[in-house]
């Protein structure tokens, strides 16, 4: 499998959390070039580590918090 450089592609409800198994919102791209992917939780608890060791952290965690509102304002 070769490696390649893609565009960072949003996390699905596919992605799981490494540690417990939750829907991922953390993808943390290490520098030795593996790949890890945290709940919203686990990538909160993890973040002062992970940062000595990733290359790069797509952090989605803000998905979590802009709940869709049922009836948006601009509908009237
Ligand atoms: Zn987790």
């Amino acid at each position: 499998m070769t490696t390649v450089l893609t565009p960072a592609s949003p996390l699905t409800a596919a992605d799981r959390c490494d540690r417990c198994g939750a829907q991922a919102y953390v993808r943390v791209v290490l520098l030795s070039g593996g790949e890890l992917l945290f709940c919203a939780h686990h990538g909160r608890k993890f973040e002062p580590e992970l940062k000595k060791i990733a290359a790069e952290i797509q952090d989605e965690t803000e998905r979590l918090t802009t709940v869709p509102a049922s009836t948006p304002e601009e509908e009237r």
